[in-house]
């Protein structure tokens, strides 16, 4: 089952922009970033997207952890449950579709 990623994302009446970013991993060296202050999710544009749908679940989950859980995930703890997460949604036969996605 194909999931289609929409540009906007609503997370506790906050609208979070979701978009591409080039050679993000060479800044950053992470595939994702998340910017609190500007409601909005960088996603490097190169990387599969496989690795894709793990890297917006994490960074999803940075913004449900800021809202509901006063951001006490550590990073580690944040990319174990986004695997967890990657890895039963995979299984469950879901792919996100990226093609709204600039
Ligand atoms: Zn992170």
């Amino acid at each position: 089952m194909k999931v289609k990623i929409q540009p906007v994302i609503k997370i506790d009446g906050h609208w979070v922009k979701i978009f591409y970013e080039d050679n993000l991993s060479d800044y950053h060296g992470k595939y994702g970033q998340s910017r609190f202050a500007e409601c909005e999710i960088a996603i490097d544009r190169s990387i599969s997207d496989s690795c894709k749908m793990q890297t917006i679940i994490h960074e999803l989950l940075h913004f449900i952890d800021n809202t509901y859980n006063n951001y006490r995930l550590e990073e580690a703890e944040t990319d174990a449950l986004a695997t967890g997460i990657h890895t039963l949604l995979v299984d469950m036969g879901v792919e996100f579709d990226w093609s709204d996605i600039k």
